[in-house]
């Protein structure tokens, strides 16, 4: 147990931050409810003991659902708020935790809705500082100082969150793509199939098509390598010119390509493979002439594992290649 709560904080940063929020925030802050209380702080204690509360709320939802976003926005929202309360009732000292809601926030929320949060603290606090002069800044150089650094290090934590979310939305699109076609890459191809196996439970229709070029390897032989990379992309685009936005191309191997096709059923499926086989033998060319392809395919039947469907839609992959080529056949 301990051991693969461990594997999750590892794989999860924003589960781990969270739960590191939680063990912080109830060492850390237990003790000044008891000190703002015993002091009759009321106010401050009563924030502080909601944050308390909320962090623990948050943490066991996050462990639970293994969703980050929701607990992280609810922190997000509660540990400015209390922040904010906080400096209204400390001035100086409560300054300090300005900062560290700042680097939070960036962390667990997106860039823009993070500094959209901070630039709502810090407005908050001047308009209450407007109100009830001298309440919370002493004097008018010392709020310019904490505005500037406050504004400078949300500006600074936002440059560093917008380009860490692109550079991880990069990765991911490199971890799930072939790089020659930018079809799906085979990882991701299973995680799909399991998927579709998996909600097949709830009554939805899917369709496979496994595709494969024909004699492929003459055009190689014939041509090289790089005319052969050229087809299989002149194909992948072909394909993903007559396919639906749902529907999800894969690369399965070399020359060889998986199709999922939701809510599509067996006449659906024939359709596809019909208007596949027809477009990519009528558009499709190398410098050897026109390439052709031959399809297999298969629904999803109830109680199927992946792996018996896409076995199934090989099977009938062979059988199109056995027939002589260019055509497609669909298990019924
Ligand atoms: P069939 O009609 O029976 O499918 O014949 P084929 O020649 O298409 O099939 P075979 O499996 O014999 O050959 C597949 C070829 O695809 C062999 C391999 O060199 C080539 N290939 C695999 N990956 C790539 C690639 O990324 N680029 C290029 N240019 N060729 C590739
Ligand atoms: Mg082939
Ligand atoms: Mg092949």
């Amino acid at each position: 147990m301990y051991v693969q709560a461990l594997r999750r904080l590892k794989r999860n940063p924003q589960l781990f931050i969270i739960t590191m929020m939680g063990i912080f925030g109830v060492l850390g802050i237990t003790p000044y409810i008891i000190y703002r209380a015993y002091n009759t702080d009321f106010m401050v204690a009563a924030a502080d003991f909601i944050a308390v509360v909320s962090i623990v709320t948050a943490v066991i939802y996050a462990w639970r659902t293994n969703d980050t976003v929701k607990p992280g926005l609810y922190l997000s929202v509660i540990f400015s708020v209390v922040a904010t309360l906080v400096t209204i009732n400390l001035g100086i000292n409560g300054f300090f935790w300005i900062y560290p809601l700042i680097l939070f926030n960036f962390f667990i929320i997106t860039p823009t809705r993070a500094l959209v949060t901070m630039l709502a603290v810090l407005t908050s606090l001047v308009i209450y500082n407007i109100y009830e002069p001298g309440s919370i800044f002493t004097s008018n150089y010392q709020m310019t100082s904490f505005l500037v650094t406050c504004i400078l290090a949300s500006f600074l934590s936002f440059i560093f969150a917008y380009r860490t979310q692109h550079q991880h939305a990069r990765l991911e699109q490199l971890a799930a793509h072939d790089h020659l076609t930018g079809a799906y890459n085979r990882r991701v191809m299973t995680e799909e199939l399991r998927k579709a196996a998996q909600d097949r439970r709830s009554g939805r229709d899917y369709g496979l098509l496994i595709l494969d070029l024909d004699h492929f390897k003459r055009i190689n032989d014939a041509f090289g390598h790089s005319a052969g990379d050229q087809v299989l992309m002149d194909f992948t685009s072909i394909i993903k010119s007559v396919i639906r936005e749902s529907d999800m191309l894969f690369r399965h191997g070399g020359e060889e390509f998986a199709l999922l096709l939701p809510d599509t059923n067996l006449k659906g499926l024939n359709t596809v493979a019909d208007t596949i086989q027809k477009t990519i033998f009528s558009k499709l060319s190398s410098p050897a002439g026109v390439v052709s392809v031959s399809i297999g395919g298969a629904t999803l039947t109830d109680n199927d594992q992946w792996e018996d469907w896409i076995n199934r839609a090989d099977e009938q992959l062979y059988a199109a290649k056995a027939m002589g080529r260019n055509c497609y056949k669909i298990a019924t």
